[in-house]
């Protein structure tokens, strides 16, 4: 598997609990953008060569922020460079507010079969504390709007521990996924981002963090209404109806080669080697063409990490047959506390964390580490 993620750094107003890097510039920006874009993607396109590619990603930001000339002009580029299988996934992200007639029709004349919204809740009340531009029933005109036109490969995004926000509010943001029928739920707990307006604003006492034990609660109600749903949890935030998984992100999470274009973008050479983009949308276009800019080559301990954290995201595990005979013992030795508390299992070779473990993974993750 191999893939490419495009970043498209636009938003029309900044949320709340955000911070990606990205930017409200004017239409101008955007132009000089794509046309740096485009150098960098040429100028890099060696890189990449005849390798057949299995996913297109274009992220943000906000891709759909892009007027649909500039989407289609932006993929077109993108296919006339590089080679796609003919059953690629190729995802575009959106807001709801976004999903107009036309940006769909656009859409039809490019190589896009899968739609991913950021909805995050379908209570209008903390939409607008969130500073989201949508509404719940935007939101749900969208999806019906995308499936209309034939796009029924649709993620829906959700946010849960949002201030003031209760079990029952929940439920019935999970209510509303159920009846969407999605074949794709991504689902996160609000973090705080330091910079963010909704840090400052529980800094000043104006709103209030959700307690771990709501957070948790919350958390197994996901579960349990995904699985009833029939999807399975392939990953610590991701949920998918059977073979609806995200290929693009599935991929990252095996160590799989990316090349990332765009400002921040990364790219990873499937073996040792990370690198990426100034995440400045002027400093990118003012040197596209001469990218990336950081680099590492991750040494043994760092690679090791890196399938810590990557493998064991995933209900697929970490096969320990990836490991060197040292980094197997040393992983094992750190895995023991939770294989023997059951929040993992070790299975012909493949250690996973269960789904008891799942709330607490990070910790166990970083038990785990060097
Ligand atoms: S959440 Fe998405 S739309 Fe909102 S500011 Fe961040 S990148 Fe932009």
């Amino acid at each position: 598997m191999a893939g490419i993620y495009i970043h498209v750094p636009f938003c029309q107003s900044r949320c709340a609990y955000c911070d990606f890097y990205s930017t409200t510039l004017s239409e101008e920006w955007k132009s000089q953008y794509l046309y740096a874009l485009e150098r960098e993607m040429r100028a890099r396109r060696h890189e990449v060569g005849n390798v057949q590619l299995d996913t297109l990603y274009l992220g943000g930001g906000t891709p759909s922020q892009l007027s649909p000339v500039m989407l289609r002009r932006l993929l077109d580029v993108v296919t006339g460079l590089f080679c796609m299988k003919a059953d690629a996934e190729v995802t575009v992200e959106a807001n709801p507010d976004d999903v107009t007639p036309l940006w769909l029709e656009t859409l039809l004349h490019t190589p896009v079969n899968r739609i991913s919204m950021g909805v995050q809740t379908f209570d209008d009340a903390l939409l607008s504390l969130l500073r989201r531009r949508h509404t719940a029933a935007q939101a749900k005109e969208a999806v019906e709007a995308c499936r209309e036109a034939g796009y029924t490969n649709l993620s829906l995004d959700l946010i849960y521990g949002l201030p003031g926000q209760d079990l029952e509010m929940w439920r019935a943001d999970l209510d509303r996924i159920e009846e969407m029928n999605t074949p794709h739920l991504s689902a996160y707990a609000l973090q705080y981002e330091q910079g963010t307006e909704l840090f400052r604003l529980r800094e000043a006492g104006k709103v209030e963090e959700a307690d771990e034990e709501l957070s948790l609660q919350m958390y197994e109600e996901l579960c349990q209404r995904a699985s009833a749903m029939g999807m399975e949890h392939y990953e610590i935030s991701n949920f998918a109806l059977p073979g609806k998984r995200s290929r693009h992100n599935s991929s990252y999470w095996k160590q799989e080669p990316y090349w990332g274009f765009g400002p921040g973008a990364h790219s990873y050479d499937g073996a040792r080697c990370r690198r990426w983009n100034d995440a400045q949308l002027k400093a990118y276009v003012n040197a596209a063409g001469d990218v990336p800019h950081g680099k590492e080559i991750l040494n043994d301990d760092e690679l090791y990490d890196e399938l810590v954290m990557t493998r064991l995201r995933t209900c697929d595990g970490l096969p320990l047959e990836l490991l060197s005979p040292e980094n197997r013992r040393y992983c094992l030795r750190m895995a023991e506390v939770h294989l023997k508390s059951g929040k993992m299992t070790l299975e012909n070779g493949i250690l996973r964390i269960e789904e008891s473990g799942i709330f607490v993974s990070d910790d166990i993750m970083s038990d785990l580490m060097r």
